[in-house]
């Protein structure tokens, strides 16, 4: 499941949330608008084989890293 860290332009708060698709997320504490950090487990060691052999970027073209066919 893509667990995603996040910390605040604001108020600098960090936080892991479940992410689906293009979720929009916010600060839990101050509603400012945050940045994904890429520091975690999930994602990364899931990307890490297709980006030597697929196209360059994590995923496909369609993909939003939950459910894809063609990359999961
Ligand atoms: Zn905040």
């Amino acid at each position: 499941m893509p667990i995603y860290e996040y910390r605040c332009d604001e108020c600098q708060v960090e936080f892991e949330k479940l992410v689906f698709g293009s979720d929009v997320v916010s600060c839990p504490k101050c509603g400012g608008e945050v940045h994904r950090m890429m520091s975690c487990c999930t994602f990364k060691s899931a990307a890490g084989d297709f980006k030597t052999s697929g196209t360059g970027k994590s995923g496909c073209s369609g993909c939003s890293a939950t459910s894809c066919a063609t990359c999961h």
